[in-house]
């Protein structure tokens, strides 16, 4: 690849979500953009998420749905630069993307039920706005250079532009071309790093006997208790795994554990102590693990039973009082028994990353380097499953892209 000596007004590093948000935005503001992808194509990721449909758009969102280390202030302030309503408004109206709702999710997908056309359609309005896309352009170093920046591709070709969008994602799933590259970039531009970590990640466990129930699933009530305090709490669908446990509740929770080495208590069925205090009501001669088994999966129960160290042929009506509040604690408030993660390589985003009190909350422009916009993964915010991490991938996209297209200097007045 030839090295280019004109300078652009903005090169944005990474063509995922946020790049091409952030690339697409500053084309329509009249700047000469140029969107340098490292990996094979655009977009990688979004082809793969959501199980291949892309889950692009939550249908209802606050701050509550995000966490971050930085200030909710903030979160909440970018979030209102372009509300949810307005996002799905560009997708449908602008972009020709049709969404659907899955009820009992609330997530919402394009009406085909695949990624693929999401990933294309953005592309091609990339390229109609007139940013130019080069792929690949794997971005080695970034330097300040003069008054503007000089970017270096790993084939050593060089590009100058006046201003740089970082959109280079997170370390999950490297193979998508996402691999902590933008971090040590930011770093060397004056940034602080957060330490990265996997985040919505399957969570694993020594536990055989649970490993063994593989397959199955079923809500459950997780409570994250750090230092014994509730700091989330939350209904949804656990799955185990051969290696431990995964889906929604535990990819959500997930942080918490793997950040913080907070406890993940759950309460198998959602159901609260009241509630199998009723169904055991009239079920006095009902043996305990059917009398468990009524509602939740055979297998659990009966494990669940033995936990309480009852036999599984004990009655529920000739337990002790104490014999059922400890049998109440496991049904209720048992502690997932996890000792690690599945790591980067399958997490579906990276917690911590830059600071969000180091960008300016109105345009993202970097606090440390004037003419350094940062966007989407590498800062330190993740969403919860539902398409929250595509919506701030596409807000703060675009709040960079208008930002860093602004006029560099002030118009001259006549
Ligand atoms: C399996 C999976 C499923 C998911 N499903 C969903 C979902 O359905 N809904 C949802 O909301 N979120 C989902 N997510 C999360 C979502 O995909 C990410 O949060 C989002 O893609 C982040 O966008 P980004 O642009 O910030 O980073 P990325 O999408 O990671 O994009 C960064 C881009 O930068 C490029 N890059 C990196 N370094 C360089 C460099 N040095 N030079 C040039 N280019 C570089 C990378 O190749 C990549 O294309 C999923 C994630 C995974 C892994």
């Amino acid at each position: 690849m030839s090295s280019q000596s004109d300078p652009v007004d903005v090169a944005v590093v990474g063509g995922g979500a946020a790049g091409l948000m952030a690339a697409l935005w500053a084309a329509r503001a009249g700047a000469r953009v140029v969107l340098l992808e490292g990996s094979r194509a655009p977009g990688l990721k979004i082809l793969i998420s959501g199980g291949g449909r892309c889950n692009i758009l939550p249908s209802a969102s606050d701050e509550s749905d995000f966490y971050t280390s930085g200030s909710r202030h903030v979160l909440a302030r970018l979030f209102r630069t372009w509300s949810l309503e307005r996002v799905r408004e560009f997708f449908e109206k602008e972009l020709q993307i049709p969404l659907v709702l899955e009820e009992e999710t609330g997530k919402l997908f394009p009406e085909w039920q695949r990624a693929v056309p999401v990933r294309d359609r953005l592309v091609e309005a990339v390229q109609q706005a007139g940013a130019q896309v080069l792929v690949p352009w794997r971005v080695e170093k970034l330097e300040r250079s003069g008054e503007g920046f000089l970017l270096k591709s790993s084939e050593g070709a060089e590009l100058r532009a006046a201003r740089v969008i970082l959109a280079s994602g997170g370390a999950s799933v490297p193979n998508t071309g996402s691999d902590g590259a933008g971090y040590e970039m930011a770093r060397r531009l004056g940034h602080s790093l957060l330490a990265p970590y996997p985040a919505l990640v399957p969570l694993t466990t020594a536990d055989e006997e649970l490993t063994g129930l593989a397959g199955i699933a079923l809500p459950v009530r997780w409570r994250a208790l750090l230092h014994g305090k509730v700091m989330e709490e939350r209904v949804r669908e656990l799955l185990f795994t051969h290696r431990g446990f995964s889906g929604p509740a535990v990819l959500d929770a997930s942080h918490w554990a793997v950040r913080d080495r907070a406890v993940l208590e759950v309460a198998w069925g959602a159901l609260a102590p009241e509630e199998w205090e009723e169904h055991w009501q009239s079920r006095g001669r009902r043996e305990a693990a059917k009398g468990v088994g009524d509602l939740l999966p055979r297998r659990l129960a009966e494990i669940l039973v033995r936990r309480a160290r009852l036999r599984e042929d004990y009655r529920i009506g000739d337990m002790t009082r104490a014999q059922r509040d400890v049998l109440l604690r496991v049904l209720c408030a048992f502690p997932l028994p996890v000792n690690g993660n599945e790591g980067f390589r399958v997490a579906e985003v990276t917690g911590g990353g830059i600071p969000i009190g180091e960008v300016n909350p109105s345009t993202l422009e970097s606090r440390k380097t004037p003419g350094l916009y940062l966007c989407g993964e590498i800062l330190d915010v993740i969403g919860r499953i539902g398409g929250y991490n595509f919506l701030w991938a596409w807000v703060t996209g675009r709040l960079a892209g208008e930002s860093a297209a602004r006029p560099l200097r002030a118009p001259v007045r006549a």
